[in-house]
């Protein structure tokens, strides 16, 4: 099944070029590399009419729609109300949600007294999935209603990227019913260009696996992603396609999930 995603990044401050919106180009290569389509992306500020406006867009448009930013205890945070009444769901308090909040501030923050409007960040969409936040407080949350998905994630960074890695990737592979595993071969000693030269043509002419190229600092990671019926069928694809890297790149590549 093949899913069409929106991205909608919720922040004043994204409007006004204070932060760069690195979430949604964090979120467009994850997607894009679990085979979700991104079609569009948004930038809204924390006003409520306007986040509407987008959202009944989106909702016109889009099988998923992933929002992030907006999720803190301040009276701007409005994204989980917002997106509640658009689609017609009560806010509900979660005890269990509460008591996490509790807990980082005692354990993680070292905090004596949590400000009463944390508690905010445990009123969750009645009925919707709760991804559990262990990097920050505010947990995300996904549900389904009027033929679409919606995901909503914590604007840090430090929050939104493990929570998509963690909770939002095996919630995406229970709807489409299929596996998706990658494996990360680091390369070290060419650069990304030099790297992507090399394997354009086969990287336009894959499917499953799909291979992409990362540069990070020093180094370039080629990601081979592959959707199967189980993770056997999954590897099973990604090793004709590692070993191809390999014999190519030789001992340039010096480790796989490492
Ligand atoms: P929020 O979840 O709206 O309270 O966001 C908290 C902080 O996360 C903001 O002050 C920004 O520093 C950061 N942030 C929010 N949205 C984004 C984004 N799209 N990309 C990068 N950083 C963001
Ligand atoms: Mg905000």
């Amino acid at each position: 099944m093949s899913l069409n995603a929106e991205i909608i990044c919720v922040g004043t401050e994204l409007l006004l070029g204070e932060i760069l919106n690195t979430n949604a180009q964090f979120l467009c290569q994850e997607l894009s590399a679990l085979g979700v389509n991104v079609f569009y992306q948004t930038v809204v500020g924390d006003n409520p009419q306007r986040l509407s406006q987008a959202v009944e867009l989106a909702k016109s448009r889009s099988d998923v729609i992933l929002t992030t930013g907006g999720l803190g205890p301040t009276c701007d945070d409005l994204t989980k109300q917002t997106l509640a009444k658009c689609f017609g769901l009560e806010l509900v308090f979660h005890e269990e949600s509460a008591a996490r909040i509790r807990d980082y501030f005692e354990h993680k923050l070292h905090s004596a007294k949590m400000p009463e409007n944390n508690l905010q960040q445990a009123m969750l969409p009645q009925g919707c999935t709760i991804l559990e936040n262990d990097w920050g407080t505010a947990p995300g949350c996904a549900f389904r209603a009027q033929g679409c998905h919606v995901i909503m994630l914590p604007g840090p960074p430090g929050e939104c990227r493990p929570m998509f890695l963690e909770r939002v990737v095996p919630y995406l592979q229970a709807l489409s019913g299929e596996v998706i595993l990658s494996r990360s071969l680091r390369v070290f000693g060419m650069g990304e260009s030099a790297v992507e030269q090399l394997f354009r043509e086969r990287m336009d002419a894959m499917t499953n696996p799909t291979l992409a190229p990362y540069a990070k600092t020093g180094e370039v990671e080629l990601r081979l992603t592959a959707k199967a019926e189980s993770p056997q069928a999954a590897r099973a694809l990604i090793a004709p396609a590692e070993a191809e890297v390999r014999a190519t790149l030789g001992d340039l590549v010096y480790g796989a999930d490492v």
